[in-house]
């Protein structure tokens, strides 16, 4: 037999050129590299208390956390720091002052349970934890000194003690560093199963940042006149990426939100004129479900990015509807690529025309494939398959899981995402949904996030999930979850009609459960296993 040729490699790239990037530095010195441009610019506003801190506050005290995490609790290169915290300049200062002395911070979320941070601390051998007082007590057992940033606590250290021993040489870690070191630990979101530890070294966000804010046309032009509205938690890599550490690589001012609550989102992008915001499909459902966003001024926002979960175009186009003349669009990111795998070239400084629905076009210095899950082959252009992706801002590997690293980073370097997607005609790249949760109907692939968008545009349903549920028949069928607004009568068989009257049939309804909420993960993703939990079979 004729030995085959190897298949043509379909790679997909940036519009943009590629562009020197800078990511052989420490990471807080790639992004105060331009400090003196703003130094007397507004760095962090905390929107609670409209206190303004300007850049050079906020690396002076940076630089004193830093004496103080190094001094006075002996932290060194390569240990870890749990930050446990709601969005606040502490977490920007001890982030910072990390990277600075050569240590890894990990997030985490102040909700979670005293086991669920004691298995987090354990995993990644953290050894402080930077706190609120009111959570302080969930890790008080873990034997690790913990610092309170607020109200002092007994048996804690108090921030402000951190600060007492002068200014940290933010140039000392030269010879001690290498950019391959970790720098942050984010933990991925636990939609699938337990989240993931993710090792990101300074020079995997380095790229990352440089491959969204830098060159002379960046993919995200943010400047030192745009106010970023950080609502979204920055325990959640996407925030602590695209909102915070673009916006201070580029000298524009973060508004930090410690907690979402709609009024005061309003208010704060009315009273700042917020030029950027940063949300997540359930925001996005909020605002466009909420009338009391007519009552505000939003005229001052230029960008609207959403990003960590599917958007139904209906929707993205009913909100930009009330915010006609900010651009929209959408990142689409994982935390183990660093999380921005592609971005809306909207946003350029010298912008393309994209479309709604579409998640970005790959960001520059970085190669994306869609391979056909069967084969392993690459696909062409508008043919869904699952994302693949490759540069150098993927993470290092899973924390202490060289088999789970090697099973999703192929030997050529590819990031294998677990998403199904395609790349169109103008190079712009739409997901479909995870590889693990469409819905089987005998042979045929439903994607849950397509139904949820026509649910979401009934007027009576506020929010909707779709999972499969067993069948004997098809082997899966399509069953949603529907919250209703107020006052309506919803039927099942109403739901299921306006469904199946916009779809092929094995897309339809099979089952409606009507339920108070959907749950869904903080950094903006349905979990849809703990709805499974709720139908009758299992
Ligand atoms: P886990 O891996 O622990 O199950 P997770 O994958 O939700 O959780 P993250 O890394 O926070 O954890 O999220 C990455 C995933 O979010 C992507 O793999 C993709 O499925 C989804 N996602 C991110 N951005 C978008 C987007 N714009 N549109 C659709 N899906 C998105
Ligand atoms: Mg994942």
């Amino acid at each position: 037999p004729q030995p085959q040729s190897p298949p043509t490699e379909h790679i997909f790239r940036s519009k943009l050129p590629d562009i020197p990037i800078t990511n052989h530095l420490p990471l807080h010195s790639y992004i105060f590299e331009n400090l003196s441009d703003h130094a007397d610019r507004p760095c962090l506003i905390v929107g609670s208390t409209d206190q303004v801190l300007t850049y050079s506050d906020v690396h002076l005290t940076i630089r004193q956390t830093a004496s103080g995490l190094s001094r006075r609790l002996g932290l060194r290169r390569g240990d870890v720091v749990m930050v446990l915290l709601q969005n606040c300049p502490e977490f920007v200062y001890t982030f910072m002052a990390s990277s600075m002395i050569g240590a890894i911070t990990t997030t985490a979320n102040p909700f979670y349970t005293p086991s669920e941070l004691s298995k987090q601390i354990a995993r990644s051998n953290a050894k402080v934890v930077v706190t609120h007082a009111q959570y302080a007590h969930k890790v008080s057992a873990e034997g690790v000194p913990v610092v309170t940033i607020d109200d002092r606590i007994d048996g804690c250290l108090h921030f402000s003690e951190l600060l007492e021993f002068g200014l940290f040489d933010p140039t000392s870690m030269v010879g001690g560093f290498n950019p391959d070191d970790a720098v942050a630990l984010p933990f991925s979101s636990g939609t699938t199963g337990l989240p993931k530890g993710v090792v990101l070294t300074h020079k995997s966000l380095s790229t990352s940042l440089s491959q969204q804010v830098d060159g002379e046309n960046p993919h995200v032009y943010l400047t030192k006149e745009d106010v970023v509205i950080c609502v979204l938690p920055l325990f959640h890599i996407f925030a602590l990426n695209s909102v915070l550490l673009c916006s201070l690589r580029s000298g524009a001012a973060v508004l930090m939100m410690q907690k979402f609550e709609i009024s005061t989102l309003l208010e704060l992008i009315q009273r700042y004129r917020v030029s950027v915001a940063t949300v997540v499909p359930p925001l996005v459902l909020a605002l466009v479900k909420c009338p009391m966003v007519d009552e505000y001024d939003l005229s001052s926002i230029r960008i609207v990015l959403s990003g960590a979960a599917p958007l139904g175009k209906e929707l993205e186009e009913t909100l930009h509807g009330r915010v006609p003349q900010a651009i929209f669009g959408q990142g689409y990111g994982m935390t183990e690529a660093g999380p921005v795998l592609s971005m809306c070239l909207g946003f350029a400084k010298q912008p393309f025309p994209t479309k709604s629905g579409s998640c970005g076009t790959v960001v520059r210095n970085a190669e994306l494939k869609v391979i056909d899950p069967e084969t392993g082959y690459s696909l062409p252009r508008n043919k869904p398959g699952e994302i693949c992706f490759r540069g150098a801002q993927i993470m290092k590997g899973y924390l202490n899981d060289p088999e789970a690293t090697q099973s999703t980073i192929d030997v050529e370097g590819w990031l294998h995402t677990g998403d199904i997607g395609y790349v169109d005609d103008d190079d712009e790249v739409f997901i479909v949904d995870r590889v693990k949760e469409l819905i089987k109907y005998k042979g045929f692939q439903v994607a849950p996030a397509e139904i949820e968008a026509i649910l979401h545009t009934h007027p009576s349903i506020i929010d909707a999930a779709v999972i499969p549920q067993k069948d004997e028949v098809a082997g899966e069928v399509p069953v949603a979850f529907i919250v209703q607004s107020n006052g309506s009568e919803l039927t099942e068989g109403s739901v299921k009609e306006y469904v199946a009257k916009q779809v092929v049939f094995y897309k339809k309804v099979h089952k409606v459960y009507f339920v108070h909420a959907i749950p869904k993960s903080p950094s903006g993703k349905i979990l849809r296993k703990e709805l499974r939990t709720k139908l009758p079979s299992s």
